[in-house]
């Protein structure tokens, strides 16, 4: 159908003005049309949605995740994040497959889709990232992927992972041609060097230019933990967002991930090169990674968005989970206002978008953005009475809430259901692909 019309919620429309309104939302191929308000549907072709009872709301949107990391689920519980990358994450991805991986990174679309998340910034593995581009074309999310690139000598890189240069940038130059702006617009390429200390210099340099000069994005992480912060110094003598701003690879188009550690003058940098953050409360909580310093990163003006990481890494692929651990976690410090919920819903999804560089088509619920909207049953008992809608989200909301998914207009979960994906398939395929990998 070409016009989906989202009937009778009460709407989250994440504005300017934080405007909740009451009536219907509307698109027509996949551009949102009428927000708010009774509507009547325009064309012969359309489909009506019952939403009375939900809140409809943009899509969330997480800007890390690693979707062919999925059936390593369970797999890194209870260890140092460097640890559990050397003993699990990297032999899991040395022997993963074309398959396994898109068996991943179907599982992790589904799941995704079916919890409400429209929209990912997604580091691929460093082999067969096509698969995870092929599974997140068959699902209808909206993905930014890139694959990982590794290249230092001393980084305890398995073999099988660890590429030269060029080749690491030959290979994101042909899945650039093949896959960015492919499914209609709404897959993307991003480099993914895995870290300041897990490339070289030549790399990282390299990436900054042909970046720039596709206006293509670049998703990293950096102050990520405390080996990986040692590790960075002990290869540069630098902290790590000094040695990706110096390599020329900071900027507007470059999300930096969890900033956990980000000292001072990390902080001072990021804000200075308008670089995204993106936040990873479960991941660095479960890795004892530390809390990353939200309320600093707000107030030096540097632009956050969330992301639950890999499943190895928070188990649950959940943005509600995100959200509400994000708006929960840095009251500690910062008081019962460091992150109020109509600023972490913001954050859950406009943030998200921002951090993919589409703020202006996705992220808010306005005319002329794309349809990328939510429905979320707020009558379950562990929301009910609702009192606020933002409150409602941010701290009642579950992943299981979500009853209707649309994205770019087309309806992917109707009822709770996954219209594009075969989830006895999806299932059966990743239990006996993780089976094989961890006999
Ligand atoms: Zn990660």
């Amino acid at each position: 159908v070409s016009e989906v019309v989202f009937q009778g919620g009460t709407i989250l429309t994440i504005d300017a003005d934080h405007r909740v309104l009451a009536g219907d939302v509307a698109a027509i191929d996949g551009e949102l049309v009428h927000v708010g308000g009774p509507y009547t549907p325009r064309t012969r072709d359309y489909e009506v949605l019952d939403c009375h009872g939900c809140i409809v709301m943009p899509g969330l949107v997480q800007a890390r995740v690693h979707t062919y990391q999925t059936l390593a689920r369970g797999r890194a519980d209870d260890l140092e994040r460097m640890d559990a990358l050397r003993g699990v994450i990297w032999p899991y991805e040395a022997a993963l497959g074309e398959d396994a991986v898109s068996a991943a990174a179907e599982l992790a679309c589904a799941e995704l889709l079916l919890g409400g998340t429209t929209a990912i910034l997604d580091v691929g593995p460093v082999r067969h990232t096509g698969a995870v581009f092929a599974a997140a074309a068959q699902s209808g999310i909206r993905a930014t992927i890139g694959k990982a690139m590794l290249d230092a000598p001393d980084a305890g890189i398995p073999p099988e992972l660890r590429e030269s240069a060029i080749a690491a940038l030959d290979e994101s130059a042909k899945l650039i041609a093949r896959w960015h702006g492919a499914a209609e617009g709404r897959l993307r390429y991003a480099y993914a060097p895995w870290s300041a200390w897990a490339c070289t210099d030549e790399l990282l340099r390299e990436v900054g230019v042909q970046a720039r000069a596709r206006g293509v994005r670049i998703q990293t992480q950096a102050a990520e933990g405390r080996a990986e912060v040692a590790a960075v110094r002990g290869r540069t003598g630098k902290e790590s967002v000094a040695v990706l701003d110096g390599l020329g690879v900071l900027g507007e188009h470059c999300c930096v991930a969890h900033a956990t550690l980000a000292s001072d003058a990390e902080r001072r940098l990021l804000a200075a090169r308008r670089a995204q953050v993106c936040h990873c409360p479960s991941s660095d909580l479960k890795a004892a990674a530390g809390v990353a310093p939200l309320p600093e990163l707000i107030a030096a003006g540097i632009p956050v968005a969330l992301g639950a990481d890999g499943a190895p890494w928070s188990n649950r692929l959940d943005g509600f989970a995100e959200l509400r651990l994000a708006a929960l976690l840095h009251r500690h410090r910062g008081g019962v206002r460091a992150l109020p919920a109509p600023e972490a819903v913001r954050m859950a999804t406009l943030g998200g978008a921002a951090a993919l560089g589409l703020a202006d088509r996705i992220g808010s619920l306005e005319v002329s953005k794309r349809a990328d909207v939510i429905a979320v049953d707020v009558s379950g008992l562990h929301a009910l009475p609702t009192s606020s809608p933002w409150s409602a989200v941010a701290y009642a909301a579950r992943a299981t809430d979500v009853c209707h998914v649309v994205v770019d207009g087309r309806l992917v979960v109707r009822d709770r259901r996954l219209h594009t994906l075969d989830l006895g398939r999806v299932r059966d395929r990743a239990k006996r692909a993780a089976a094989r990998l961890f006999a």
